[in-house]
Order: C-alpha cells, then sequence, then structure tokens
C-alpha cells in the first residue's frame, strides 16, 4: 500500500524564495524531528497527551535530600534578600556589587546547576527556577544576572562540554567566575541565525580565529567566560559554530560594558570585538556547524528562567496592590469595593495561578528530560512575559499615583518586567515558531495528501486518510474531542471544556490553513491566533494539573481557596481568549489593517531621517539618523580588558568609581 509522504511546505506553490529559506534556516535551526511530540504540538493535532501533564510534577518526586537543601536555600535567599539585599540602590546606581556577587556564590545560587563533583550545588531546573522566582520577587536585576549566567552563559558548558572543558572551567564558574552568552550582533537580533561574526579554522587545524562584534553580552564585562556563537564556512556553506572564549585572549576588546536603561538596570551588557581572535582547537563547543541548536537548547533553559523572575516580581506586585485596594479609602470606602478593582485582582490572581503553574510544570519536563520541549518552554516564555506584563500593568493601575512612585517598588517591578517580552526570543517571533513548529508536521501531511489528490493517486491508504480531513475541512464535522482518565472528578467539567477546545483548534487550523494556502506561511496575524489559542490551552491543562495535585493532596485554607477560584476563573478567561482567536481567523480587520500599516508607512518615508533614532547598523539608512545626545546619560566605557586575567570584575571596582 502506497504510504503517503509528507509532503515539504518550502514547495508549496506561491511561497517565495526569501520565505523558502526561512522555513529551510528553521528547519537546520530546528534539527530532526523528536519522535515523540510534545503535549503543545499534540494540540495542533487534536490530541491531548495527557500522560505528560499528570499527575503534576511535584517537588515530591525530586530526590528528598535535593527537596531539603532547595527549601532552605530558599528559606535563607527570602531571608537575606528581605533584610539585606539592596535591590534599590543595585537599580538607581545601575550596577550589582561585588559584595552581592560574592553573596551569591557563597550561597551557592551562582552555581545551582553546576553538578556537584565540579563544585556546584548540583540541582535540577526546577529546584533553580524556585529560586529564581525568589530573586524576581525582590530584584529583576540580580534575578538575570543569575540567569545570563547559569541558564544561556555557561550551560552550553554544562550540557555539550568534554570532560577536558568541564574540569577546566565548570569549578570556576560555580563558585568565582560569571559567564556571558554572545548571540546578539550590531545586525543580529531575533534572527539569531544570521551571525555576522566569523569562525575560521587555521590551516593546521589548531586553532580557529575569530572576528566580529558581539551586542548586549550580560555580564560580559565581568565575565570570565564567554560562550561565542560564530559563522563557520563548512562544506561551502555558512554553518553557525560555538566556542569558549575568555577575556584575556588577544584580540578581545571590550570597549562598552554597559548602556544606561530603563530595565534591569543593575544587570550591565557588553559590547565586544573580536579581532583575530585564536582559540585553541580545543575550546570548540558541541561539534563544528551545531552552535544554533546548542544556542537554542540553553535558550531553552534561559526562557524558563525569565518566567521564573516574571512570576516573582508579578506575585510582589500582586500582593502589594491587593494589600493596598484594601487600605486605600475613596469615596468612603476601600477601592477593593468596587468591581473594576475587584476585576484587575481576579485577573492578576488568575494569571499568578495559571503562570506558576505553567512555570512548574515546564520545569518538571525538563528535570525528567521529556524529549520534545521546545514548543513547551517556548510557550512558558511567551505566557509567563504576557500574563506577567498585564499583571504587574494592572497592580499599577490599582495603585493609582502612588503606584509610579519609586519608593513602593511596583515602579521598578514594572520597568524591569517590561523586558520579558523582548528578549530570549521576541514574542512575535515565538507566536510564528509555535504556530509553525506546532503544526509543520499536520500541515506537511495535509499537504501530501492534497498532492496525491492533485496527481490522481487514490490508494485506500490516502482515501483513509483524506476522508476524516475531507469531512472536517468541507463539511465542518470536528473530530471527537479527545477525553481524559487522569482527572480529578470534581473537575471533569473544566477538562471536557479544554478538549472540545482542543478539537476546536486542529479543526481551524485545518480549515485556515486550506483557505488561505500558501498564504499562510507569511500571514502572522493569522498564526499568532492559532499560536494563542494553543498557548491558552496550555495554560489551561497546566492549570488544571496543578489544581487536580492540589485537590488530591487536601489542601485546603484561604491560600487554596483563592488558586481554586483563580484557576477557575482562569478556564473562563483562557476559553474567551481561545474564541477571540478563532473568530478573529474568519471575522477581522486585518484588511484595514494592513492598508493603514502600509500608508502609516508611505507617510513615515516622506519624513527625514535625521529626525529619528536610526539603527547603528542599518544596511540602507545608516548614519542618516539625529544624532543620539548622550549629555547626562550615565556612561560605562570599556577599559580596555586585554590583559584583564581571568576575569573583569577586577575592574568593575573602577568603573563603579567613575560613576559615582
Ligand atoms: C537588557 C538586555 C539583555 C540582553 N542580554 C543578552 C545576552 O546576554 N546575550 C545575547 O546574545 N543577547 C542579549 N540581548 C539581546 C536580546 O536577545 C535581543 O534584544 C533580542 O534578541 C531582540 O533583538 P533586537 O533587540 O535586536 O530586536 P530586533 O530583532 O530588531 O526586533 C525588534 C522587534 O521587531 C519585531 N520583530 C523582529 N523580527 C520579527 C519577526 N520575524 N516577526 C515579527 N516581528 C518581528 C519584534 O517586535 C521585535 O521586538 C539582551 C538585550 C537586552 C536589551
Amino acid at each position: 500500500m502506497a504510504k503517503i509522504q509528507n509532503a515539504d511546505l518550502k514547495d508549496m506553490k506561491g511561497v517565495s524564495d526569501r520565505d523558502k529559506k526561512m522555513i529551510a534556516d528553521a528547519e537546520t535551526l530546528l534539527g530532526p524531528e523528536p519522535s515523540e511530540m510534545g503535549v503543545v504540538k499534540n494540540f495542533f493535532w487534536g490530541n491531548l497527551r495527557e500522560e505528560l501533564l499528570f499527575p503534576y510534577p511535584e517537588m515530591d518526586k525530586v530526590s528528598a535530600d535535593e527537596r531539603r537543601e532547595c527549601d532552605e536555600l530558599v528559606a535563607k535567599l527570602r531571608v537575606y534578600l528581605k533584610e539585606e539585599h539592596p535591590a534599590v540602590e543595585i537599580d538607581q546606581e545601575q550596577y550589582i556589587p561585588e559584595w552581592v556577587l560574592k553573596k551569591l556564590f557563597d550561597f551557592g545560587v551562582l552555581g545551582m546547576t553546576i553538578p556537584k563533583e565540579y563544585g556546584g550545588l548540583g540541582m535540577g531546573i526546577t529546584s533553580y527556577n524556585r529560586v529564581l522566582e525568589a530573586l524576581g520577587s525582590r530584584c529583576g536585576s540580580t534575578a538575570v544576572l543569575v540567569s545570563a549566567h547559569q541558564s544561556i552563559g555557561c550551560k552550553a558548558v554544562m550540557l555539550y562540554g568534554t570532560e577536558e572543558q568541564k574540569a577546566e572551567y565548570l569549578p570556576k564558574l560555580a563558585r568565582e567566575w560569571l559567564s556571558a552568552f554572545c548571540l546578539s550582533e550590531p545586525q543580529v537580533g531575533c534572527d539569531a541565525g544570521g551571525q555576522e561574526t566569523t569562525i575560521e579554522l587555521t590551516d593546521d587545524g589548531e586553532h580557529y580565529i575569530v572576528n566580529g562584534e558581539k551586542k548586549w553580552a550580560t555580564s560580559g564585562a565581568i565575565a570570565g567566560l564567554f560562550t561565542v556563537m560564530g559563522v563557520q564556512k563548512i562544506d561551502g556553506k555558512d554553518r553557525v559554530t560555538a566556542l569558549i572564549l575568555t577575556p584575556d585572549m588577544e584580540g578581545v576588546d571590550i570597549f562598552s560594558k554597559n548602556r544606561s536603561k530603563m530595565c534591569i538596570r543593575g544587570t550591565w551588557q557588553a559590547r565586544i570585538r573580536f579581532n583575530n581572535v585564536k582559540v585553541p582547537k580545543k575550546n570548540l563547543l558541541h561539534k563544528e556547524g551545531k552552535g544554533l541548536g546548542l544556542a537554542l537548547t540553553c535558550l531553552n533553559y534561559g526562557r524558563c528562567t525569565l518566567s521564573a523572575g516574571m512570576l516573582g516580581g508579578a506575585k510582589t506586585a500582586m500582593d502589594q496592590s491587593i494589600k493596598w485596594s484594601q487600605t486605600r479609602h475613596q469615596f468612603g470606602r476601600p477601592i477593593s469595593d468596587f468591581e473594576l478593582v475587584q476585576q484587575k485582582i481576579a485577573k492578576m490572581s488568575a494569571y499568578c495561578y495559571a503562570m506558576d503553574s505553567m512555570l512548574y510544570m515546564t520545569t518538571g519536563m525538563l528535570d525528567r528530560h521529556d524529549t520534545d520541549i521546545m514548543l513547551e518552554t517556548a510557550t512558558c516564555k511567551v505566557f509567563c512575559s504576557e500574563m506577567g506584563w498585564r499583571t504587574v500593568d494592572n497592580a499599577l493601575q490599582i495603585m493609582g499615583g502612588e503606584g509610579t512612585m519609586a519608593e513602593n517598588e511596583l515602579e521598578r517591578i514594572f520597568r524591569d518586567s517590561r523586558i520579558n517580552t523582548i528578549v530570549e526570543g521576541a514574542n512575535e517571533v515565538m507566536q510564528s515558531f509555535i504556530f509553525a513548529y506546532g503544526g509543520k508536521q499536520l500541515a506537511e501531511k495535509m499537504l501530501g495528501i492534497k498532492d496525491m489528490a492533485d496527481n490522481k493517486k487514490f490508494t485506500p491508504t490516502m482515501i483513509k486518510a483524506a476522508l476524516p480531513l475531507g469531512r472536517e475541512v468541507f463539511l465542518g464535522i470536528r473530530n471527537k474531542a479527545p477525553s481524559m482518565t487522569k482527572l480529578h472528578p470534581s473537575l471533569s467539567p473544566y477538562g471536557s471544556r479544554m478538549c472540545r477546545l482542543i478539537s476546536e483548534l486542529t479543526y481551524q487550523f485545518k480549515v485556515i490553513s486550506k483557505k488561505k494556502d500558501a498564504a499562510i506561511v507569511t500571514a502572522q496575524v493569522t498564526q499568532a491566533r492559532l499560536a494563542d489559542a494553543a498557548l491558552y490551552l496550555h495554560g489551561w491543562a497546566c492549570t488544571l494539573s496543578r489544581l487536580d495535585m492540589d485537590i488530591r493532596n487536601n489542601e485546603s485554607g484561604t491560600e487554596f481557596d483563592r488558586n481554586k477560584a483563580s484557576a477557575i476563573h482562569f478556564f473562563d478567561l483562557a476559553e474567551l481568549a481561545i474564541h477571540d482567536a478563532f473568530r478573529g481567523l474568519h471575522e477581522n480587520a486585518d484588511d484595514t489593517m494592513l492598508t493603514a500599516a502600509a500608508a502609516a508607512l508611505a507617510h513615515s518615508s516622506t519624513l527625514e531621517n535625521n529626525l529619528f533614532a536610526i539603527p547603528e547598523s542599518s544596511p540602507s539608512d545608516k548614519g542618516t539618523g539625529r544624532e543620539l545626545k548622550q549629555d547626562h546619560i550615565k556612561q560605562f566605557p570599556g577599559t580596555g580588558l586585554e590583559n584583564a586575567g581571568s576575569t573583569g570584575r577586577e575592574h568593575m571596582s573602577e568603573t563603579i568609581e567613575q560613576l559615582n
């Protein structure tokens, strides 16, 4: 029996060469499909992988020793954060003092996930994210510094390092050195594959020569190790390779230590030039040409820690604003009496419980080494950064004018939260990714059936696959919704509603893919609607599983009552948002949106560049923007760390003296 060959999306008629290249880049970047699809991908097929979601991955499953150690660490850290940590000073002075870094090393926080044999605490991702959440609840800058070091800066050494590399670097990274992840460049932001830094193997094969410039390397000026991605010609093709570099290597020029910014102001982002830096071959990470996959794997971890930091900040903002609403009186009563304030309180509560549920579901999946987790980590990042931002925004509104005052903490959390929708994969890029990677195999199967029909290959296998598809797409008959067997009986109505929406997602995906045909490849707004539906469904599934666990654990009290009511409210909010997303596929303002955007762009083209800030690296308009005045903006000049030794931290104090 002839099997249905999945067709290749790149071969669809009407897909432009530029888009074909983008799809091809994404495919190499993602590597081979895992043999088993994860939870979110299965939603696109109308399936629920209940066994991956239930029971909720509890901390209890972590070894008793680790759980105890982590509990102690979090408790100790919370006391330190409350009583000693200079969060305000860090934000106002724009640096994290050396004594804080030392403290974090001494606590073991900066080496938490580094294996014990290399001097770290050897803890899992769930424990690590509990610590990140605690840090985020008090100081966004410190949470990001820890995450930049351990989730991305030196994660590749942990995951892909040779024994020699691990022995050489991990003990230092656990106790003494910070590390920096050097992916972004002046021309490389969201498009991580477009690396311009070059890596060439010397003729004798003993060294690599690195040339290029990196931008925004967090802690780059105070790090002892850089994970550097660059492009290498391999068999005539440009491939990304990752190397370990250290700041003492000849030709490493940290020409800017940091720039002043609105958020996470205590963190420093360096600009680093590599001028013919000679790097020993032994510093290759993983394999030549595998650097992009390596970088993305590290980002899987970074996306969780970003979410944990955001969750911590959002919970602080929520708690503060709820208390405020009970103690601030207007119109002769506490403002919490007003329904519009209650609406915000309920939303914040619902978002925080759902974020918490998704975060620790995702870390549980990472800890048990699920094979297909790219969509789950991406979903976690988009969901937590967006819901976290909404939570903080609602909290600020509740506090009114006082919320904007620096000493109330909310103002700082608000500023610090804003970065999360941009970094570690801008949310727009992640939405397209969730749609494309989530629906890719299904779209290719549909295309395969269409190709066979076009070529009149009506084999029994083809007809068997085509009939249910045709029934769905042409007759509007939905597939049977998945069923749930593992859910606490009291929650089954919420489970059934979710299952019906999963079945609706696959239906809507198929219908709109058929309708848009090749145009779906670039129809980002359509893609985002389906991605959002998947995102909310995942939020729903994680929240349901978490509530199921709380009920089975016989939780009670006001905290449990709040969580349960929050979860149930979240299911309603999610259902409305999913319905909105589906309705938007067929009923929307997209045409006028495209016209309005085109008109606004045409008008902008008539305005002089010299009125505006223009990207310094713009390939088309470089150097034509207005001069950006730096007077009164704090500067963090580089000091030429060519001979700085193992770490630039000894030079930090000089810069800080200049700053003050
Ligand atoms: C405080 C801070 C810390 C950072 N730390 C690090 C670090 O440690 N290491 C590192 O390598 N990098 C780091 N970065 C860089 C960060 O990863 C980039 O800012 C991020 O990748 C986005 O790139 P960009 O800012 O150049 O935005 P651009 O790529 O210029 O994109 C701008 C906007 O355009 C839109 N956009 C772009 N592409 C698409 C698309 N395909 N579809 C739809 N919309 C799109 C999005 O809305 C996006 O926000 C840091 C940045 C900051 C600000």
